[in-house]
């Protein structure tokens, strides 16, 4: 394994590298504009951090909030403020930049699932809010789906009591209808592999009289799917905050229909009695999902992709030394629409698997994490990196990639 004294001489004699200090490489948000922390907390509980070439996943603890989003996260940790005020007016300000009739702040897409369902449930009747999930009678029961849009997160519906009704057609799809059907639920994400595209799903929703709800949590960027939506005619729609947008990890967004949102908030806090109980988003994350989404619609954002381009072509250039390696460089239409670079290689000449390479570039120093290990390679974005650090990736990669190839 590179030592960082040997990684830091390296980069230093590369002349990729230029005149940066490399040791910023490595110090994570600070090189993206964060306060210098006095204290760190990370190394204190014994924590190793890593460069994140694999993306928005949850478990990486999704993407780092920019120097702005801080600000406002500490600014509202110092001032008292009404929650439903605070609500009321954000949700005011981002249906404004969305153009939509209405938008709240919710605990990540996950919550906008489950406050979206309960919300066409119940509307904002007190007693059908506080029986959901266990009593639904007098509400409708059923939400129905396409087979390939059921992902693990459906869950966040189910919770509301409600049977998910799974279809394979259009034909299908409009055979289920019936006077129990509350909501028809489309995961954007998996557009490409359902038969009823968005529109036509939007269609027979608006035929038949019943809500639909697009779950869009990893679809941005692009920037234009934030009211493509909306604007096509969904009742619902959710993005994830933490992820492409670069909120607060548990914040996300729900926005379309004015009097649904009125009801997905009768769900939620601050009512105590309430399936979103559990769900509360507190001032500094509304303050700052606000301050991401407004920094999301205003930035570069063809600047923003050329760094991206950038950062996937210096690793692409550096790991093509490796012999029997295909490189591959793209950009992907779901579920993050930006620039990706495949590795693939014939495990006759290079007999580490995409999970070895994965758990030797993990252990390393710093540590390196990237996406999709599978049999024969993996890849690597750079949307979820600091600018530089392309650097250290591209080393490291191609370290692992000759020692496997022997
Ligand atoms: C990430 C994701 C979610 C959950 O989003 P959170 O903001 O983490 O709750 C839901 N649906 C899809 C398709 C996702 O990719």
């Amino acid at each position: 394994m590179i030592s960082r004294r040997k990684l830091l001489k390296t980069l230093s004699s590369l002349p990729l590298v230029g005149g940066f200090a490399a040791g910023g490489l490595l110090s994570g948000n600070v090189a993206y504009g964060a306060l210098a922390p006095r204290r760190n907390y990370f190394k204190e509980l014994g924590l190793k951090t890593f460069i994140n070439a694999a993306g928005s996943y949850t478990t990486l603890t999704g993407c780092l909030m920019p120097r702005e989003v801080v600000e406002a996260y500490n600014y509202a940790s110092n001032e008292y403020v009404s929650l439903v005020e605070l609500q009321d007016a954000v949700g005011k300000k981002i249906a404004g930049m969305l153009g939509c009739e209405a938008a709240m702040v919710t605990a990540g897409a996950a919550s906008a699932m489950t406050l979206a369902t309960a919300a066409v449930l119940t509307g904002t009747d007190e007693d059908k809010a506080k029986r959901i999930p266990i009593d639904l009678s007098g509400m409708k029961n059923e939400v129905i789906v396409q087979k390939e849009h059921i992902v693990g997160y459906t869950h966040a519906i189910i919770n509301c009591g409600i049977k998910l009704v799974v279809v394979n057609s259009r034909k299908e799809l409009i055979k289920a209808i019936k006077k129990n059907t509350a909501m028809l639920y489309y995961t954007d994400t998996h557009t490409n592999d359902g038969s009823v595209k968005a529109r036509e799903f939007v269609q027979i929703g608006k035929k038949y009289g019943i809500p639909t709800f697009n779950d869009a949590a990893a679809s941005a960027p692009p920037r234009k799917r934030l009211s493509l939506y909306t604007d096509m005619g969904f009742d619902l729609v959710t993005f994830s905050g933490g992820k492409g947008i670069r909120g607060p990890q548990s914040a996300g967004l729900l926005f379309g229909r004015k009097d649904l949102i009125e009801a997905a908030r009768f769900n939620a806090p601050p009512h105590s009695d309430r399936i979103g109980r559990g769900m509360k988003v507190n001032k500094e994350e509304i303050i700052s999902m606000w301050i991401a989404l407004e920094r999301f619609l205003e930035m570069d954002m063809d600047k923003e992709y050329k760094r991206w381009q950038k950062q996937i072509e210096l690793i692409a250039k550096v790991v093509s030394s490796v012999d029997d390696l295909t490189v591959e460089n793209y950009i992907p239409e779901y579920p993050n629409n930006v620039p990706t670079l495949k590795l693939t290689w014939d495990r006759s000449k290079i007999p580490a698997s995409g999970l070895d390479i994965q758990d030797a570039l993990r252990s390393g120093s710093p540590s390196v994490e990237i996406a999709h290990p599978e049999e024969n390679g993996f890849n690597i974005t750079t949307f979820s990196m600091l600018p530089k650090q392309e650097h250290i990736v591209a080393i490291r990669v191609k370290e692992e990639l000759k020692k496997a190839h022997g």
